[in-house]
C-alpha cells in the first residue's frame, strides 16, 4: 500500500498531465455544444494554455545556449567529435527508414486513389519557391550575420504573391473550409491574398544558434583556465533554467486542460476527418510502427534494455509534444525526463537533445513523403523510381529544414512537391488536418531524439568513462 502511494506521489505530475486531457476534452465538447462563446470568447478561453505556451517557449534559448556551450566544453574536442559522428549516423539512418517506411505504407495502402478529384493546377505549375533556395536559407540560418537578430527570426528568402490561390477543384469531397486554416505565421504562406513576405517571425532561428554555441563551447573548453569562468557561469545559468522547467511543469496540467479545451472549441467542421480517413490511417500507422517496432527495437539491439520503460521514462515530454505540436517547446520537459528519469549522461543529454529537437524529425519526415505520394495519387500523377526517390532525399532534406514549431513541415513539403514537379499549391488540401496529425509526429520526432541519446550515450560509454568526462564530474570540478 505504502509502495504504491509512493509511486503515485511520485507520478502525480504525469498523471495530473493525463488527466488533463479527457477533463479538456470534455470540458471543450461541453463548452461547444452547450454554451455560446462569441469569437471573442473563444479567444479569452484559449488564454491558460497560451501562457504554458509562452512559458515553454520562455526558456527555451537559456536552455539551449547553456546546454550546449557546458555539454561541449565538457568533452575533448576528439570525443565530442565521435559522439557527433554516432549522433549523425543514427539521425540519418533513422530518418531514411521512417521515410521509406511512409513510402512503403502509402505505395501498399494507396490512400489518394480513393477520391475523385481534378485538380485545375497541372503538374509542374508550382509556385515559386525553389529547392535551391529552401537548401541556400538553410545553410544561411546555420550562420545568422546577427547573433541577436538570430534569437527572434529565422532567415526565409523573400517571394511575391503565390499564384492560383485558393485552389479550386471540381469535387466538393476535398474542399477545405477557410476557417480550418491555421493562424499561424507559418499558414500565412497558404492564405488567399497574402504576400509571402520573408522571414519567419515565429520562433528562434535555433540552428544557427546551435552553430555558434557548439563552436563557441569547444572554443571555450580548450581555453582550459582562462575560459574556466564564464563555463561556470553557463553551468549555473542551465541549472537554474532546469529549475524554472521545473516549477513551470506545475502548471502544466492547467495549461494541457485549457490547449485542447480551446481547440475542441476552435474545430467548426469535423467531417473532414472522415473524407481524409484513410490518408490520415496512413500517416498514423507509419508513425506507430516507427515509435512502437523501429525505434525500440533499435534501441534494445544495441542498448539491451527495455526500450517501454525508456518510453514510460519520457512519458511527460511525449504527452507534452502531443499536446502542443512543437519539439522545441517540449525541449525542457525532453530535458527533465531523459537526465531525471532514464538516467542519460548530462554531456550526451546537452549535446543532442537541441540538435536533435532541431534537425532530428523521423515522424516529418515519414509525413513529408506519404503527404507527396497521397497529393501524386490524387492527381492521378504516376510517380517512376527516380521521382520515388527523390521524393525520398528532398522529404529527408525537407525535415532537417523544418523548425520544431506546429506545422512547420507543412511549410518544408513544398520543396518535395517542387522536387516531383507535383503541384505545391495541393498542400492547402491537408491543412484543415494537419494540426491532428502534426501532433502526433512530434511525439515521433521527440522520441526519435530520446531514443538517440540513450543509443549514442551506449555507443559512447568507453569515451566517457576512459575520459571520466561525463558532466557531472566536469561539473563538480568547476
Ligand atoms: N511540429 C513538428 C515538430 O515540432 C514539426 C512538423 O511540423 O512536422 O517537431
Amino acid at each position: 500500500f505504502c509502495g504504491s502511494r509512493s509511486l503515485l506521489r511520485k507520478n502525480s505530475l504525469l498523471i495530473a498531465t493525463v488527466l488533463s486531457v479527457p477533463a479538456g476534452i470534455a470540458l471543450g465538447v461541453f463548452v461547444r455544444d452547450y454554451v455560446f462563446l462569441s469569437h471573442l470568447d473563444k479567444y479569452y478561453f484559449g488564454f491558460p494554455g497560451e501562457i504554458l505556451m509562452r512559458m515553454l517557449k520562455l526558456i527555451i534559448l537559456p536552455l539551449v545556449i547553456s546546454s550546449i556551450i557546458t555539454g561541449v566544453a565538457a568533452l575533448e574536442s576528439d570525443v565530442s567529435g565521435r559522439i557527433g559522428l554516432r549522433a549523425i549516423v543514427y539521425y540519418f539512418s533513422t530518418t531514411v527508414i521512417a521515410v521509406v517506411l511512409g513510402i512503403v505504407l502509402v505505395m501498399t495502402i494507396k490512400p489518394g486513389e480513393s477520391y475523385s478529384y481534378t485538380n485545375v493546377t497541372s503538374p509542374g505549375n508550382s509556385p515559386d519557391v525553389s529547392t535551391v533556395d529552401a537548401v541556400l536559407d538553410l545553410i544561411r540560418n546555420m550562420l545568422p550575420e546577427n547573433l541577436i537578430q538570430a534569437c527572434f527570426q529565422q532567415y526565409k528568402t523573400k517571394r511575391e504573391k503565390l499564384p492560383n490561390f485558393p485552389l479550386e477543384t471540381n469535387s466538393s469531397e476535398t474542399v477545405i473550409p477557410e476557417h480550418c486554416f491555421l493562424f499561424s505565421a507559418y499558414t500565412l504562406f497558404f492564405t488567399k491574398g497574402f504576400k509571402f513576405v520573408g522571414s519567419y517571425s515565429d520562433g528562434i532561428n535555433i540552428l544557427g544558434l546551435i552553430v555558434f554555441c557548439l563552436v563557441f563551447g569547444l572554443v571555450l573548453g580548450k581555453m582550459g583556465e582562462r575560459g574556466r569562468p564564464l563555463l561556470v557561469v553557463f553551468d549555473i545559468l542551465n541549472d537554474a533554467t532546469m529549475k524554472i522547467v521545473q516549477i513551470i511543469m506545475c502548471y502544466m496540467p492547467v495549461g494541457i486542460l485549457f490547449l485542447i479545451a480551446a481547440k475542441i472549441i476552435e474545430v467548426e467542421d469535423w467531417s473532414i476527418f472522415r473524407k481524409l480517413g484513410l490518408y490520415m490511417v496512413t500517416v498514423l500507422s507509419g508513425l506507430t510502427i516507427h515509435s512502437t517496432v523501429v525505434l525500440p527495437l533499435l534501441y534494445f539491439i544495441i542498448v539491451r534494455k527495455n526500450p517501454f520503460v525508456f518510453v514510460w521514462g519520457m512519458a511527460q515530454a511525449l504527452l507534452t509534444a502531443l499536446m502542443i505540436s512543437s519539439s522545441s517547446a517540449t525541449l525542457p520537459i525532453t530535458f527533465k525526463c531523459a537526465e531525471e528519469n532514464n538516467h542519460i549522461d548530462k554531456c550526451i543529454t546537452r549535446f543532442m537533445l537541441p540538435i536533435g529537437a532541431t534537425i532530428n524529425m523521423d515522424g516529418t519526415a515519414l509525413y513529408e513523403a506519404v503527404a507527396a505520394i497521397f497529393i501524386a495519387q490524387l492527381n492521378n500523377y504516376p510517380l517512376d523510381i527516380g521521382q520515388i526517390i527523390t521524393i525520398s532525399i528532398t522529404a529527408t532534406a525537407a525535415s532537417i529544414g523544418a523548425a520544431g514549431v506546429p506545422s512547420a513541415g507543412m511549410v518544408t513539403m513544398v520543396i518535395v512537391l517542387t522536387a516531383v514537379g507535383l503541384p505545391a499549391d495541393d498542400v492547402t488540401l491537408l491543412i484543415a488536418v494537419d494540426w491532428l496529425l502534426d501532433r502526433f509526429r512530434t511525439v515521433t520526432n521527440v522520441l526519435g531524439d530520446a531514443f538517440g541519446t540513450g543509443i549514442v550515450e551506449k555507443l559512447s560509454r568507453k569515451d566517457l568513462e576512459r575520459a571520466d568526462m561525463t558532466l557531472d564530474s566536469g561539473a563538480n570540478s568547476l
